[in-house]
């Protein structure tokens, strides 16, 4: 009689879940445990690293994960709040000698490596953490292929993949399929109760009925409708892939991310133009493979775009950040960090930053960007570049961790490599950056780069009702409006509307000369 522990990490799904199938096609092993940890150095002690947003689509996901489970054995996902060491040790002093094997995936982030090698130490547990689970490649084994070099563009991350995962006949990288979902899962052991390791454990132990309770006992899950648009969890992950994705070879097939709309789709203000599944991936309750794999199957049936516009060059960049994030120190830093040039940045500007943040800069397609993410925790890739360009080398002149640290905290796809990746991107200090001087015009018109809907705006109507009754002409920079106007429309700039909190074209100038002037 054997168990073994299946920690559900950033993996937070049946389907293509090598840690799960090691337990279940292990014979030896006869029952199982399903366990989410709520660490405090992730979630902060008081969850101050999570936002509502973020918290309430993780109860989602365990929510969904849950039920899941319950549906094919008699378990229950059991949640720690405390840290992993002790949630183990829990589990192996109620279970003693049967308790061969910890399975879960890999974390490539220096916390997540840290409590892996730990865990790894204890020889009484057999510990498995699962490479190329939350990654398309084995992040450890390709940084010690020989003469591995940091990618820096696409090119580069090409060719790493044709290394590790050599080109069929059709030029398609030989990724290995994604894992079936198991048909059952393995029962508890026997006479285990979720109530003996309470009292072994130093930190809380929940179900996710008596989480939620917890969550907004706390003040936390207070939403609106609209937070509601991204549900969590693997069942509507697995729903919006084929909605977006596997039903749509024609978008699959002719997606090119720089002519996609930064506005959402005309017809919806909700709903994005591109495939809105990065809050499944960041969460792992869709696997990046299967993503990789409906994409592949689109494109092999006809003409298709490719990398770096394709979906699958999406990915591809994807997973040359999680690269450079593991080999790069300091990844999240602007100290001795070689993929960062350092910039001096203004000193923290409190006014400035909540303006930004709270989306009452006076620039109206960047205030219904901001109120979109503190609304629905998730913003189209190029409102990202229009925001992250305007608080930084654009306008505002402020350091880029401060956006990362917003951005984290709303994001439902927050994710601790990428975040910082495109953050150094952006503000133009990395050496994948664009030309630190090529800026984005806030107020932007029907030919910007960002892809705005100048026809009707009703994404900026949605999100910015102030300026509801606004006529197109002015509505992305309503200041120039004349009064007349303003009144018509019912909004007077400055008295129920910002004004522009800096004069953009000055702004930009002065900051294009504080950057050159830091490079020298
Ligand atoms: C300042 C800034 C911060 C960002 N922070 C994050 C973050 O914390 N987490 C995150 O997942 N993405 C982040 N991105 C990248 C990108 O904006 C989102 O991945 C994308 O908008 C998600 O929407 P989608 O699923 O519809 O993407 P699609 O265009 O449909 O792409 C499919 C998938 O490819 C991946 N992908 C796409 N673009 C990128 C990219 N530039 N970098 C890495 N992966 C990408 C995502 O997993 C995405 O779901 C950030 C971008 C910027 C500019």
């Amino acid at each position: 009689m054997s168990s073994a522990i299946i920690w559900f990490r950033k993996c937070l799904r049946l389907h293509d879940n090598p840690a799960l199938c090691e337990i279940i096609n292990d014979d030896q092993i006869t029952s199982m445990l399903p366990i989410f940890i709520l660490d405090p150095e992730i979630f902060g002690v008081q969850f101050e690293k999570f936002g509502n947003n973020r918290l309430r689509f993780l109860c989602e996901n365990l929510d969904d994960l849950n039920s899941r489970i319950q549906s094919k054995s008699d378990n229950s996902l059991i949640i720690f709040w405390g840290s992993p060491q002790d949630a183990i040790q829990s589990l192996k002093s109620i279970l003693g000698d049967h308790l061969k094997l910890l399975s879960s995936d890999y974390c490539s982030e220096p916390h997540g490596r840290k409590i892996s090698e730990l865990l790894s130490k204890d020889s009484s547990i057999q510990s498995h953490f699962h490479p190329a689970t939350h990654t398309l490649l084995d992040l450890d084994k390709t940084l010690l292929q020989p003469g591995f070099k940091n990618p820096k563009s696409m090119k580069d991350i090409e060719k790493i993949f044709a290394l590790m995962y050599p080109r069929d006949a059709e030029g398609f990288f030989k990724i290995p399929h994604p894992l079936a979902e198991p048909a059952n899962l393995k029962n508890s052991p026997e006479g285990f109760s979720p109530k003996k390791v309470s009292s072994n454990f130093a930190g809380e132990v929940h179900s996710v009925n008596s989480l939620k309770n917890k969550f907004s006992e706390l003040g936390f899950l207070k939403t609106t409708a609209e937070n509601f648009y991204f549900r969590g969890g693997e069942t509507e992950a697995l729903a919006r892939l084929e909605r977006k994705v596997s039903s749509r070879q024609d978008f699959v097939n002719s997606f090119r991310k720089p002519k996609t709309t930064s506005t959402n789709l005309p017809e919806n203000p909700m709903e994005p133009s591109t495939t809105g599944l990065s809050p499944y991936i960041a969460t792992g309750s869709l696997s990046v493979k299967r993503l990789w794999m409906e994409v592949e199957r689109a494109n092999r049936e006809g003409p298709h775009s490719g990398p770096p516009e394709s979906l699958h060059g999406q990915l591809l960049f994807r997973e040359m950040f999680y690269l450079l994030s593991l080999s790069v120190p300091n990844w999240d830093s602007d100290q001795d960090n070689t993929m960062c040039k350092k910039i001096k940045w203004g000193e923290k500007d409190e006014t400035k930053l909540s303006a930004w943040k709270d989306g009452q800069t006076g620039f109206p397609l960047l205030d219904a960007l901001m109120r979109q993410l503190d609304s629905t925790g998730w913003m189209h890739h190029l409102g990202r570049h229009a925001v992250s360009c305007f608080l930084t080398r654009g306008q505002l002149w402020q350091h880029w961790q401060e956006g990362r640290n917003v951005f984290e905290q709303r994001l439902l796809d927050s994710d601790w490599a990428l975040n910082n990746a495109n953050w150094l991107w952006l503000s133009g200090v990395a050496p994948f950056s664009m030309p630190y001087f090529r800026l984005y015009n806030p107020c932007p018109d029907g030919k910007s780069s960002l892809n705005v809907d100048a026809v009707d705006a009703g994404f900026i109507r949605h999100w910015v009702p102030e300026l509801k009754n606004f006529p197109v002409k002015y509505i992305y920079e309503p200041h120039l409006a004349p009064l007349k106007v303003q009144e018509h429309a019912g909004c007077v700039i400055g008295k129920d509307y910002p004004k522009p909190i800096v004069d953009r074209k000055l702004a930009a100038k002065e900051n294009l000369a504080r950057f050159k002037a830091s490079l020298n």
